[in-house]
């Protein structure tokens, strides 16, 4: 299997080719072509598996293919449990999206929120959040998510353990019409629970 045969345009292809991904995950081949056709994902997938290209290639590349209706406006919006996986995930679109004329950024709790919202007024069209902080943002500082048409859930378990549902139910409400995207290291009755409210029909995939 090649990266060219999941519907990736050549820049995404050339970007993971020059990364040194000869050939695409297991998870890539099967998420990348769902994800592309607007199908919402349910994943079962470990660390290490290449979840992160699996998600951002097609949600990258369904960005780039549409002009935004408002100017830099939050289109996709990943949420994550912790900073640290905030801050690799954003960085891994950013060179997944190098060449592509898409603004990324993380945010997350126990940093300044103000400058997250001067970086937020200057334009974001993909947005790696904790759940925590951004409903902060959303209901202290005014951030509109109505732009949103991709959603991520990354490491789903761990922010259900970490009492993340409340947040990210409320958080879904203030989405526009959008596509989802659950991924997690295993898939107890909580998570089933949570992908039959949250999913639509997904195609479900155990890397
Ligand atoms: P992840 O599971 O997303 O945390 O990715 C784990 C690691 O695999 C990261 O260092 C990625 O850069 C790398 N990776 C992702 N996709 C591929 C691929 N198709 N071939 C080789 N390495 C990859």
């Amino acid at each position: 299997m090649a990266f060219s045969s999941l519907g990736l345009n050549h820049t995404l292809v050339t970007t993971a080719t020059g990364l040194g991904y000869r050939e695409p995950t297991d998870i890539q081949t099967r998420a990348i072509p769902a994800l592309l056709e607007g199908r919402d994902v349910l994943a079962i997938a470990q660390t290490g598996s290449g979840k992160t290209a699996a998600f951002a290639l097609p949600i990258i590349q369904l960005l780039a293919e549409r002009e935004s209706d408002v100017q830099k406006q939050v289109r996709a919006l990943v949420l994550v449990p912790t900073r640290e996986l905030a801050e690799q995930v954003a960085g891994s679109i950013i060179r997944y999206s190098e060449g592509l004329d898409l603004v990324s950024l993380a945010v997350y709790g126990g940093v300044n929120i103000r400058n997250q919202v001067r970086a937020l007024e200057r334009g974001v069209d993909v947005l790696v959040a904790t759940p925590g902080r951004l409903w902060d943002l959303i209901s202290h500082f005014g951030l509109s998510l109505d732009g949103v048409r991709h959603l991520v859930l990354d490491e789903a378990d761990r922010m259900l353990d970490m009492g993340f549902a409340p947040d990210i139910s409320r958080i879904r409400t203030r989405l526009g019409e959008h596509q989802s995207a659950l991924f997690s290291a295993s898939f107890a009755e909580k998570e089933q629970q949570l992908a039959a409210r949250w999913l639509r029909t997904p195609l479900t995939i155990e890397a």
